[in-house]
């Protein structure tokens, strides 16, 4: 079996559970919830479908983003839709339907925010892990457990949190805000340490970055026929700045950062100018008679689209200071033209650092 096989089985077996769930709640029958305060509803509409589109990408029905992007989209109406038929007894709302579709534009957003570049160092090596690690039933059960302790925490920290304020906020609103990023925090530091054991793994044993058979030697996989280049064994020089060293990071951290911050500051006053003119299709979102928890996902929203503006810059920024690899050390700068290179691979004369020589045929062999 490829790896990656059984965990795509898994994965889209969760999936389906997700889309039951979200459809069985948003669908049964006069459902009354007892909600803390007007608008809540919108930011379990909202966290719903973010979490539904966030499961559903992984089982690779739709590759294209976009076409991931609007077909949720259309799902999340439609969902909306079915629930003026009188069975149901609920009620379709353009609100409701507006939040749906701001879940789903942050999960795009995250999805986009989320992908690797295929022609970064290690990328191969990474791709593998992440099909072997959702392969392993352990890696499924640490997530899980760690997701339940991550929501339990974050809950119980911000309702503990927002009763010391002056004003505090509504326990079940924060309990939910609490539960959904302590599942985040949680569930990301498990995948970090499940895949740094499993990088370390593959690299040791080099596996086939095809068939994820282990013992590679030579340009080719003995099982599978797959060519395996020799760079595929470079260890990335850094993983907290997008494959390159620290020495950029104004380049690759502090201006991406700055631009997020622009781009949320120009949102604000886009909305801060809009409200203004009291537009009567827009007075549902925006103004002070918004209800809160609109309010709270239309900032989501903001924050998102800010966060991944600087993350898309930050990656452009990496990308163009990694297609150098070849002529200039990225370790040290040192010029490489002249260095040695065999089967793809070289190393810095001045600080030993290894090179791929070609990293955009690399990436291609790699696949
Ligand atoms: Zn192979
Ligand atoms: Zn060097």
């Amino acid at each position: 079996m490829r790896p990656g096989a059984r965990g795509t089985l898994w994965w889209r077996a969760l999936a389906w559970v997700a889309l039951a769930t979200v459809f069985t709640a948003t669908h049964w029958p006069n459902l009354q919830l007892d909600l803390p305060m007007r608008g809540s509803d919108k930011v379990l509409h909202a966290v719903a479908f973010m979490m539904l589109a966030l499961v559903w990408w992984p089982t690779g029905f739709i590759r294209s983003v976009p076409l991931f992007a609007l077909a949720a989209a259309a799902w999340s109406i439609l969902d909306e839709a079915l629930q003026a038929l009188p069975i149901v007894h609920r009620h379709a709302g353009v609100e409701d339907a507006v939040a749906n579709l701001c879940g789903i534009l942050i999960a795009t957003l995250v999805i986009i925010a989320m992908r690797q570049d295929p022609r970064a160092p290690g990328h191969a090596v990474r791709a593998l892990s992440w099909r072997m690690v959702i392969d392993r039933p352990q890696a499924w059960m640490a997530c899980a457990a760690s997701s339940a302790l991550g929501a339990m925490a974050g809950g119980v920290i911000l309702v503990t949190a927002q009763s010391m304020l002056r004003q505090p906020i509504k326990p079940m609103h924060s309990a939910l805000i609490g539960a959904t990023l302590g599942i985040a925090v949680a569930l990301h530091a498990t995948i970090v340490v499940l895949m740094r054991s499993m990088e370390a793994r593959v690299r040791a044993q080099r596996c086939c970055t095809t068939c994820g058979a282990p013992g590679v030697h030579g340009p080719a996989c003995a099982g599978c026929g797959a060519l395996v280049p020799e760079a595929t064994w470079i260890t990335p020089i850094s993983r907290s700045l997008g494959g390159v060293p620290d020495r950029h990071w104004v380049r690759v951290g502090l201006v991406p950062v700055g631009i997020a911050g622009v781009v949320l500051v120009m949102i604000m006053g886009a909305s801060i100018a809009l409200s203004i003119r009291r537009d009567p299709v827009l007075q549902p979102y925006l103004g002070p008679e918004v209800d809160p928890g609109m309010r709270l996902v239309l900032d989501a929203v903001a924050l998102a689209v800010a966060a991944s503006v600087g993350l898309w810059w930050s990656r452009r920024a990496a990308q163009r200071i990694r297609a150098r690899e070849s002529f200039e050390c990225l370790a040290c700068g040192h010029d490489l033209r002249g260095a040695q290179r065999e089967s793809g691979v070289g190393c810095c004369s001045e600080c030993a650092e290894p090179f791929r020589a070609d990293p955009v045929g690399a990436a291609r062999q790699e696949g």
